[in-house]
């Protein structure tokens, strides 16, 4: 029943109905493609596309030209010394964990880290302990607390952990924590630094040396306007040879990669884009002003935004006790802020949210804001005249 024809129909082309939206979701407004991005994505649709002048390995193929993209190109985008091109950054981290402890080890995470961190340190059996933060309204990183966090493992175990990382910015509250204070203190026990830069790499400009970055982390479907599922790793050469090591019955094959990674259109999306993202990461200072802009409007609506103040992120978290007490009498309650936003054509608040929600300015631009911000005051307005 479920496989005959009529029913198999429902498979076959979907439209998503986001048409012209305005998106602020903060999962996707990096991860939007450009036209160059779109045409690339139907042209290397088919699976296996890039591997026609393939000589085994992937991130070596000449035509298209993804070596140059990941053996000079992106290494100098993040200054680092290698790049390998991932499924995402959770494949980064995970591939990075994996290769730099062994099972039992202990990693330190800001406690801000997104789920993936903690579930790809899971995976590779390692246990985990946390550096605290303020808690609200800054929910600021302790950072100094790395080396607490550090000494205390070193003396419950006897041995130092096997990896740090900072989450730059953490993905609920777009907070950029103190990343060089952190590598100095990581250095300092010789405990080498992950910055997970799923929220920064292709949105602002990003120099791993110049942090003390053992190991960067980007999303290209989060923050390259690439379709993905793709990410980026980049490693400094000390590391190099652990987390690349080749396979000793398959001599080209790196074994963390599991030979080979993005087979297809998300890497051509990703290299599509990729002027684009140079370009866009050269204007971020531009982005942070509309953020600030954008989150001085929602503040004088009685909308607080969390953590850092003046924000450095287009990605923000607010919480809006106004609209909380606007969902306790209106029609379908909760629901009300979804369906207001939704007849206005904005798109990215989670249906169901008012007192805490997050958002993302990023790429928006200011007229667009405008619109978004004008819309909250018509809509808080409409409903306490209503009272
Ligand atoms: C979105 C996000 C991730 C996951 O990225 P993927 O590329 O989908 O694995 C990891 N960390 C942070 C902080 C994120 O916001």
């Amino acid at each position: 029943m479920v496989l005959d024809d009529a029913a198999l129909q429902k498979f076959s082309f979907i439209p998503r109905g986001m048409k012209d939206a305005i998106n602020i979701d903060p999962l996707q407004t990096g991860g939007k493609l450009t036209e160059d991005a779109k045409r690339t994505l139907l042209e290397w649709g088919d699976g296996y596309s890039v591997c026609d002048y393939c000589g085994g390995v992937l991130d070596l193929i000449k035509k298209p030209p993804i070596e140059e993209f990941v053996h000079s190109v992106l290494p100098e985008f993040l200054n680092t010394d290698e790049v390998r091109v991932t499924h995402g950054a959770r494949e980064s981290k995970f591939a990075v964990m994996h290769s730099m402890a062994e099972k039992g080890d202990y990693i330190v995470l800001d406690e801000l880290a997104h789920y993936s961190s903690f579930v790809a340190a899971q995976r590779a059996g390692l246990n985990i302990r946390t550096v605290p933060h303020s808690g609200s309204p800054d929910y600021k990183t302790d950072v100094e607390a790395y080396a607490t966090v550090i000494e205390e493992i070193t003396r419950e175990t006897g041995k130092a952990p096997a990896l740090a990382q900072v989450t730059y910015p953490d993905g609920s509250y777009g907070n950029l924590a103190d990343v060089n204070r952190i590598s100095d203190l990581c250095h300092r026990y010789d405990v080498p630094l992950m910055v997970n830069g799923a929220y920064s790499v292709g949105r602002m400009p990003i120099d791993a040396k110049k942090m003390g970055a053992d190991f960067i982390v980007g999303s290209g479907h989060k923050s390259m306007a690439a379709s993905g599922p793709v990410g980026l790793l980049g490693v400094k050469e000390d590391y190099a040879d652990i987390v690349f090591r080749k396979s000793p019955t398959h001599k080209n094959k790196e074994v963390e990669l599991l030979g080979c990674t993005v087979r297809g259109a998300p890497i051509m999306t990703m290299m599509a884009s990729f002027p684009h993202v140079v370009e866009r990461t050269r204007n971020w200072y531009d982005e942070v002003a509309d953020a600030r802009w954008f989150s001085s409007r929602l503040e004088d609506l009685g909308i607080m935004q969390m953590g850092d103040k003046p924000h450095d992120h287009d990605l923000m978290f607010f919480k809006a006790p106004v609209l909380y007490d606007i969902s306790q009498t209106a029609k379908k309650g909760r629901y009300f802020l979804y369906r207001e936003l939704k007849q206005r054509n904005i798109h990215g608040i989670k249906s169901g949210l008012t007192k805490y929600f997050k958002l993302s300015t990023f790429q928006v631009g200011r007229e667009n804001l405008k619109y978004v911000a004008d819309s909250f005051e018509e809509i808080i307005d409409k409903y306490q005249k209503k009272e």
